[in-house]
Order: C-alpha cells, then structure tokens, then sequence
C-alpha cells in the first residue's frame, strides 16, 4: 500500500488495478514490446503503475529528470525514439514524437483520462498471469545524469531489476509490516529501483512525500519503520531539534546513498539518534553494487561489502588486481549489471573488460574484511605535479576545521602542476572564513601537494537532485582562474 502525503492512497489491489488498466491504455495507444515510453512529470502513483506496466507488458520505461530543459529532453528524444511521450503539461511539445500526452504532479491529464477510459480486462490478464517478457528483455532505460558530455542511456534488463530487488529485499530484511519513508525522486535509480522494487519485493508499504522536507519527514516518521535518503537528507534533519532516541527508536533502519556519507554526518547521526546509518553503493548501470550489514558492523566511511551474486574489484593502471588496502579503479560483474549503452556499442565495448566486468569509473580500496572505501570518481582524482590526489581525504580535512560547513575539492588545469588543488568551501551559519588561516591549518594535517592552492568561499555548493556536488560545475566556475595569490 502506498500513502501519498497530501494525497490519496493505493492500497495494494488498487495499485494492481492501476497497472492492469494502465496496460490496456498503453496497448490502446498502440505501445507494443520493446517500445519506449518516455516520461518526464513530477512522482505520481500513477507514474509507478505506468512503470510497472511498462515491465508486465515488455516496454522500456524511460523516466527523465523533471528539471531538464526541452533541449536536454529533446536529445534523449531523437537518441530513444519513444513510441510514447508523457510529460507535465507545463511543458512544451518535443519535435519528432508520435504520440504526446500529459500528466501532472497529482497523476492528472491527457494520460489519466485514456486509463480511466479502459476496463484494466486484458491488462488484468497480464498482471495476474505469466506473460511472455523473457529475463533478458529491456525493462528501463536511464540516461545518466552525464556531468561530462552527453547524457548515455544505461540498458536495464528485467532480471537486473528483479535480481537486485531481490537481493536488496533479503539484505535489509524487508518484510511486508515494513513501511518505507520514500522522500526520492522516481526519475532515479535510488528512488525507483532501490525503495521501489525492494518494498515490493518484500511486500511492505510505504509513504510517499512529494520531496523532501524536513517537517513532512518528522510527520512521517512515527509511520515508518525504513527511511532511504541521500546524505544531504541526513544533514537536513541533523539541524533540526526533533531529531532524536526517541523520535527514531522505532526506525528498523535508516539507509544512505547515492554521494559519499562524510564520517562526521556517520556519528553525529549516531550521537543524536544512536542509531548507525547503513550505508551502500551502486549506480545508474548497475542498481546496488555492495551494501554495510543488517547485523554485523556498519562500518563509517565504508560502503560495505559486496552483495551476494556481485563480484567487486579493485585493479590497478594494468589492469592488475589492485590488492587488499591498495586504491584502484572499481570494476564489477553480477546479473545487475546492465546490457550496455542505448545506441553506443563502441562505449559499451570500452567500459567492459575482456572478462565481463564493467569499469564504473570509481576508485577505492578494498581492506581485510572485504569492506570497500570509494575515494571518489576517476574524473575527479586531482594529478598534481605527477601525484595523486583523492578529493575525499582532503574534503574530511576541511570538513573538520572549524566553521567550516562542508567543502569540495577540485583540480584545475595549472602551468607549472598540471593540475591544481583547489578548494570550494562553505561556512557553517554566523562563522567567517579566512581563506589564508585555512591554508595554515590544512598544512598541518595534510600533505604539502595535497593542500588546496586556493580557497573559494562560496553559500552553497551545486548539487543534482540526488545530492552528488556538481564538480564538473565547480570546475568551470573556478578553472579559468589564473592561481594567484599565495603559492604553497
Ligand atoms: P548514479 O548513476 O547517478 O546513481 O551515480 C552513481 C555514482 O554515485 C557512483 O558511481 C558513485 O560515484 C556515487 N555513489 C553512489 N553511492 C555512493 C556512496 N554510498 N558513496 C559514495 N559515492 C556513491
């Protein structure tokens, strides 16, 4: 069952019922098999049963993030070729669609009024019965946020999707008297696939906030007895008074994804809740790669180990295994990991080694208990002066100074290093920043090469709507710049 706040609510059998009515409206519009169905509105119940429709019936269901322009849209577009578009109706009309219909944040539109026009006869026979989608079928397309170049579409097949969510069901113990906070967009792989199909998988309901919210989150949270949420969620709540024993102790498990969980947020959350967050990883083009225990140590800093059926490996610039405490470039292999790029077989063929792993493009370490330590992205390893420099370890250095709210650190191009360490910092409220006495302190714990060369002072850093630091955007806000001023 689903509750929408400020909504209305789904039981389970009125979920179905929406599937199954919504597969007649997609067979009335003339959406075959392997047809793609793009969508881009606000989350909607309607929006989920439209999904699962999608994967009953065999089309590839298409969600885009709801803040992209018509121009960013317009090129998934010509790249997908969907057979049906769906989008808010304050939107405009993409070029070249066959067919273009609304719905808007409460389900609403030209797409409601054909489903509600339909008997969900056949469609029931669909749901209810086994039908011919076969496990290696396509059941979603997702383009990837691209912070470098065009957005890619990630090829997920029926059986990533049930794999995962199975695995994921088993791994967090989720059974059917859970009840999920789900405060995620659905355009994402965290909020569809991870809170989704887990919840469905065990059978467990969930609470549906438009967005997140700090006051909608604390109304909810007596209901709920599983919260998911980016680490920005967790930073949100940690400033707020209610947060507490008593208002988290029945929370089963509060988990976090999706951008690294910073060991301050770990145990500060610890401190005002007594509660451990259980942090995990995976990706767009992969769903859940590894995850901290259920039972057992969760351990800050960590992303856990990797689930069962998943293989994760560090190797080294050879391609070498990169052995246990040594950094490496992630690589992994499991029946969650997609078929390959939509339209991109030359990148599908790069980004997969000769033995089936797929290079994820982060960095990390392995220790002696099979626990993985992401450092960061391999585009953003900062090469200064021929040494590496992980973004992560000098973030935590800055991140603990104080009135220093949070940081992050990029490397810009520079004449004598190749690259240099530069830093984009934010005050915590009423504190003032002292680029120069930041300098001072960053020497005494880090590294000479590894202290920023500069400090930017900034109110905020960019985000995505999944909380990930838009470093690509930082990158060209402050590349340009010449490093002048003190050289250290
Ligand atoms: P996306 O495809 O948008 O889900 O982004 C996937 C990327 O998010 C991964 O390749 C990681 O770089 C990052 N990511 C996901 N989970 C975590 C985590 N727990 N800690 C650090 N980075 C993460």
């Amino acid at each position: 069952m689903i509750d929408v706040v400020g909504g209305r609510s789904y039981s389970s059998w009125a979920l179905w019922r929406e599937v199954a009515k919504t597969i007649d409206a997609l067979a009335t519009l003339g959406v075959r098999p392997g047809d793609r169905v793009l969508v881009q509105t606000e989350k909607s119940v309607p929006v989920l049963a439209l999904y699962l429709a999608c994967a009953h019936m065999g089309s590839i269901f298409l969600p885009l993030n709801s803040a992209y322009t018509d121009a960013e849209a317009q090129w998934i577009v010509d790249d997908a070729t969907p057979a049906l578009v769906i989008r808010d109706p304050s939107r405009s009309l993409l070029a070249g669609v066959h067919r273009s219909l609304t719905s808007d944040a409460n389900g609403a539109g030209s797409f409601a009024d054909v489903v509600a026009s339909t008997h969900g006869g056949p469609g029931e026979a669909l749901v209810f019965t086994a039908n011919s989608v076969k496990p290696n079928d396509l059941a979603c397309l997702l383009y990837t946020s691209g912070t470098t170049g065009r957005p890619k579409g990630a090829m997920l097949t029926q059986h990533n999707l049930a794999s995962n969510a199975f695995v994921l069901r088993d791994a967090w113990g989720v059974v059917p008297e859970d009840r999920l906070l789900h405060m995620l967009p659905i355009f994402h792989a965290h909020g569809l696939f991870v809170a989704c199909n887990t919840m469905l998988a065990g059978g467990a309901a969930m609470t549906w906030l438009p967005r997140f919210d700090v006051d909608a989150f604390f109304d909810a949270l007596p209901r709920s007895s599983v919260v998911m949420g980016v680490p920005t969620h967790y930073t949100r709540v940690l400033t707020d008074g209610r947060l507490s024993p008593q208002t988290s102790a029945h929370i089963r498990v509060f988990i976090s994804g999706s951008a690294p969980l910073l060991a301050s947020t770990h145990q500060a959350f610890e401190e005002r809740t007594g509660q451990r967050i259980l942090e995990r990883y995976g990706m767009t083009e992969t769903v859940m790669l590894t995850s901290n225990p259920l039972r057992g140590e969760r351990r800050s800093g960590t992303v856990g180990r990797a689930l069962p059926g998943v293989d994760v490996r560090t190797v080294d610039e050879n391609g070498h295994l990169a052995g246990v405490g040594a950094v490496g470039s992630v690589e992994v292999r499991g029946p969650n990991v997609f078929s390959g790029y939509w339209n991109r077989p030359d990148l599908t063929a790069s980004e997969f080694t000769s033995d089936g792993f797929f290079r994820t493009g982060d960095v990390g370490m392995i220790d002696h208990d099979d626990y993985l330590w992401l450092v960061g992205r391999a585009k953003d390893l900062v090469i200064t002066g021929g040494l590496n420099v992980y973004p992560i370890e000098v973030e935590e250095a800055l991140d603990a100074m104080p009135g220093v709210l949070e940081s992050a650190v990029i490397g810009v191009a520079d004449a004598d290093f190749g690259e240099a360490v530069v830093a984009v910092v934010v005050a915590k409220p009423g504190a003032v920043l002292d680029p120069e006495l930041l300098g001072v302190r960053a020497r005494e714990s880090l590294a000479v090469f590894k202290v920023p060369k500069r400090f930017h002072v900034v109110d905020a850093l960019p985000r995505n709507a999944m909380g990930k630091v838009e470093k690509a955007k930082l990158r060209a806000q402050f590349g340009d710049e010449a490093i002048s001023g003190v050289r250290r």
